[in-house]
């Protein structure tokens, strides 16, 4: 019996739709998985849709992207009301500072050398149904692009010499503070959760002052179980949680073969994730 409540479809970065994404789920038998698109919630009403009658729980999520001390960080949104609208106006600016750092992210790789056009970036989102305008175009679409021009060998060496912070492809773009993203979670009625939280390179008492900082906006829970984060990591990360009284979650971060080596239902090395994360949401 086990869960995954981190994953991601071709709403957003991930390869799989919705659909496909419920359909691995179930051939798992997860009791339960939660979809967390980046900054979108535009994918959940079809994968509600099609878990009707299925023998799964499935959990309406989001994950949404803000700026701590110049990190970016990523805060899990549970139970977020996906026809929300105040949700979905706001979700739609943030979506359009990424696209405008993605403009500007064509133009230095275009003058680094790299012979790519905003189009073949764009066709690399796969296409969503119904809402082609709508699609987040994140920086994994830019590393795909590389990799198929020849640029890279994989994707991962796409972020590791270009398009990662101290790479000459980087560029920043506007993020919105995490007390912002926190009440967007709540205001749609939803429950947010760290993700990853060794993934941002900050320093122990960094991210204790973040964890106090997030509880005191509402956080409820700390993601303990990930596709980065060995089982030694995640005992840390269960002493850290308790300390701030936050429930523990976990799920893989699963987008498909967009990132090859994170299967869906289980953490690093195979560890399940035990329905009991799930028992309070
Ligand atoms: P953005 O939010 O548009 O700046 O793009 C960041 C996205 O890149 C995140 O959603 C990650 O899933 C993805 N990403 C970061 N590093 C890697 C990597 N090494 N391989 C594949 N995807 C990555
Ligand atoms: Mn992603
Ligand atoms: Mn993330
Ligand atoms: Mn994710």
């Amino acid at each position: 019996m086990a869960i995954d409540l981190h994953t991601h479809s071709t709403y957003s970065d991930g390869a799989d739709t919705p659909q496909q994404l419920l359909k691995n789920a179930l051939d798992l038998q997860l009791t339960a998985i939660a979809l967390t698109d980046h900054d979108t919630a535009n994918g959940v009403t079809e994968f509600m849709k099609a878990a009707f009658h299925k023998p799964i729980r499935v959990i309406p999520g989001i994950e949404i992207s803000a700026s701590y001390l110049g990190h970016d960080i990523h805060i899990l949104g549970y139970h977020i009301n996906p026809e929300d609208s105040r949700l979905n106006n706001r979700l739609k600016e943030i979506r359009k500072e990424r696209s405008d750092r993605n403009f500007k992210l064509i133009d230095r790789l275009q003058s680094l050398g790299y012979a790519l056009s905003y189009d073949e970036v764009s066709e690399l989102a796969e296409d969503v149904p119904g809402s082609t305008s709508d699609k987040v175009i994140s920086r994994l679409h830019f590393g795909k692009a590389l990799l198929r021009r020849g640029y890279v060998k994989t994707i991962n060496e796409a972020f590791d010499t270009i398009l990662n912070p101290g790479c000459p492809g980087y560029i920043p773009r506007h993020q919105i503070e995490p007390e912002e993203a926190l009440s967007l979670i709540h205001e749609s009625g939803g429950m947010a959760v760290l993700a990853h939280p060794l993934l941002y390179k900050l320093s122990l008492d960094e991210l204790k002052t973040l964890l106090e900082r997030l509880k005191y906006g509402g956080l409820k829970g700390l993601e303990v179980i990930h596709s980065t984060v060995s089982p030694e990591q995640t005992q840390v990360l269960k002493e850290l949680a308790n300390v701030y009284h936050l429930h523990y979650t976990g799920g893989s971060d699963y987008h498909g073969i967009n990132k090859p080596n994170v299967p869906l239902g289980v953490g690093k090395e195979q560890v399940l994730i035990p329905d009991s994360f799930s028992d309070w949401l």
